[in-house]
């Protein structure tokens, strides 16, 4: 799970990683009297959406005066915000953070994240950070360190040592730097985070080191357990299907292409995304209702992936185990009553009962082609799309 950046910036501060001073607002009014109580000025007025970049298009702006402060609030608050992350349609800004604004030195970059190759956790860090990391990452690859972390021997001193002189830190920083990343560590593991980046991490004029930027990637698997952290999840930076979604437990991803997919079991799923590439289309959607979904689960998954508009054809793909075949097929039939099916829908099960499921599905009258097997279904459903 996502949460924005002054959600991070609280979490930050539990650990006692500093942050700059400043405060969230979701009105004009709030957000310039949160200007007012930091006493001063530059301030920084940053919009909140759940994408980076926000530098790059006009989402970020330092304000020298009251006057500039409430022109940027009024310009940003409200606004669809694009950025490189954020796809051509935008983000709407419902949420500032209002900051005191800060003497960079210099700009840093540093992640936590969790490595699936090595099974560890991987810390990335680099001299010149800021708005163009990608780019450093691209030229001068040599510049960006890496020091991999096993999470049960946990932070050690030598895993720190390698940071810094990494870094070529200078040596009043070197302090606050290993605290900074320590206490990051333990946010890390103890709220079950994916990623945690601070971009910029910058060094203060007198030498103390500060996150400019946070932003917090939660483990969603993990959120039981951090019922704060799940107070955060803003629903309206969510696709609006997988919110839906994720209300009758599918495990639903939204994605370009225009095959919709509903089937059961995660590895079958990814399956079905493959066949659905090697006969020439693209799925329009990652959907599993579960090993031992029923049959209104299916009828739900229907639903939500009829309301895709981009969606042209849909295959069903189910393995009747715990679920069995005629079961499924009435659930099918069912389902497709209720909902109102106007697109072709090609069907292939396999299992328990399978003969008589099909039969159901046959006798139906409703207009789904059938298919023998996956190879069939493959190409039947890139029939149906071309
Ligand atoms: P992002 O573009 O979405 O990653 O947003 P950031 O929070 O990283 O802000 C973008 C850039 O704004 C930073 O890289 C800084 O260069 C600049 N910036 C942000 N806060 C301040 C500040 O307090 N003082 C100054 N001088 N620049 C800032
Ligand atoms: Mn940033």
């Amino acid at each position: 799970m996502k949460i924005h950046e002054y959600q991070a910036k609280e979490l930050f501060r539990q650990y006692k990683v500093p942050v700059p001073e400043g405060q969230a607002a979701t009105t004009v009014e709030e957000a310039i009297d949160a200007a007012d109580k930091l006493g001063g000025f530059p301030v920084v007025v940053k919009a909140q959406i759940h994408a980076g970049g926000r530098g790059k298009g006009g989402g970020v702006k330092l304000a020298a005066s009251k006057q500039e402060a409430k022109d940027h609030i009024e310009a940003i608050l409200g606004m669809t915000l694009v950025t490189p992350q954020t796809g051509p349609e935008g983000r709407l800004v419902n949420t500032l953070l209002i900051e005191a604004g800060q003497k960079i030195r210099e700009e840093l970059y540093l992640s936590l994240l969790v490595d699936r190759e090595t099974a560890r956790i991987i810390i990335i860090t680099c001299r010149e950070g800021g708005m163009d990391i990608e780019e450093v990452a691209e030229r001068s690859p040599e510049k960006i360190i890496k020091v991999t972390v096993d999470p049960l021997q946990g932070l050690q001193g030598y895993h720190l040592r390698e940071l810094i002189f990494g870094l070529d830190l200078p040596v009043p920083v070197r302090k606050g730097f290993s605290t900074l990343v320590k206490n990051l560590f333990n946010l890390f593991m103890e709220r079950d985070c994916s990623l945690v980046e601070i971009n910029p991490l910058i060094i203060s004029d007198d030498d103390q080191v500060l996150a400019l930027d946070a932003k917090v990637d939660v483990d969603s698997n993990g959120l039981f357990r951090h019922k704060d952290i799940l107070a955060y999840r803003d629903l309206g930076e969510e696709d609006p299907l997988e919110v839906e979604a994720s209300k009758y437990n599918l495990n639903y991803i939204n994605l370009d292409g225009n095959v919709g997919n509903i089937v059961n079991g995660a590895g079958l799923a990814m399956a079905t995304m493959d066949i659905i590439k090697n006969a020439g289309a693209e799925p329009a959607n990652f959907m599993d209702v579960g090993g031992g979904a029923t049959a209104e689960m299916v009828e739900n998954g229907l639903r939500i992936i009829l309301k895709d508009e981009k969606v042209k054809a849909i295959l069903i793909n189910i393995f009747g185990g715990i679920l069995r075949c005629d079961v499924f097929a009435e659930g099918v039939v069912q389902a497709a009553k209720s909902v109102g099916i106007n697109i072709p829908v090609v069907v292939r099960m396999e299992g328990t009962n399978v003969e008589k499921g099909r039969q159901i599905l046959a006798e139906s009258g409703l207009n789904l082609v059938t298919a023998v097997d996956l190879a069939d279904a493959a190409e039947k459903i890139a029939a149906a799309v071309k």
